[in-house]
């Protein structure tokens, strides 16, 4: 058995210091590592943001201006193209999200291509195997 992606997401405690910054939508004050804000539920309250290393990026742009790593990507769940920004595929609309295996230090949201997670620096070692379980649910 395991959370689905959703699941997992509202579980998810605050421990840490909290930082918060102005959502670009509607400039209510939330925490920087929320996926989506709670009051207007946009999911990209930051605007975009690079995956790997995150610094803001725009739909426009090719490749990041932080890393370099490129912009569009294949979704492994329907082979489209998808911006990497998003946590869900531009074409088939599933997440594009694992979780990082650091389950009692971190536990979040990775995007499937990270090799190391963004929050605990950790390897991201079974994102493909992560991949596959969440096709065989959805
Ligand atoms: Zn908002
Ligand atoms: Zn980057
Ligand atoms: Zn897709
Ligand atoms: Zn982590």
């Amino acid at each position: 058995m395991i959370l689905s992606v959703y699941d997992a997401m509202h579980d998810e405690g605050d421990k840490m210091a909290t930082y918060k910054q102005p959502c670009s939508k509607c400039g209510e004050l939330i925490d920087r590592d929320v996926r989506s804000c709670p009051k207007c539920s946009t999911k990209t309250p930051f605007g975009y943001q690079c995956p790997v290393c995150l610094k803001p990026i725009d739909r426009g742009y090719t490749s990041c201006p932080g890393c370099g790593r490129k912009l569009m990507t294949t979704c492994p769940k329907c082979n489209g193209q998808t911006f990497v920004g998003n946590d869900t595929c531009d074409a088939c609309g599933k997440t594009l999200m694992v979780l990082c295996q650091n389950k009692k230090n971190c536990g979040k949201h990775q995007f499937f291509e990270n090799k190391k997670c963004t929050l605990c620096g950790k390897p991201i070692k079974n994102a493909s195997e992560q991949i596959k379980k969440q096709m065989k649910e959805e």
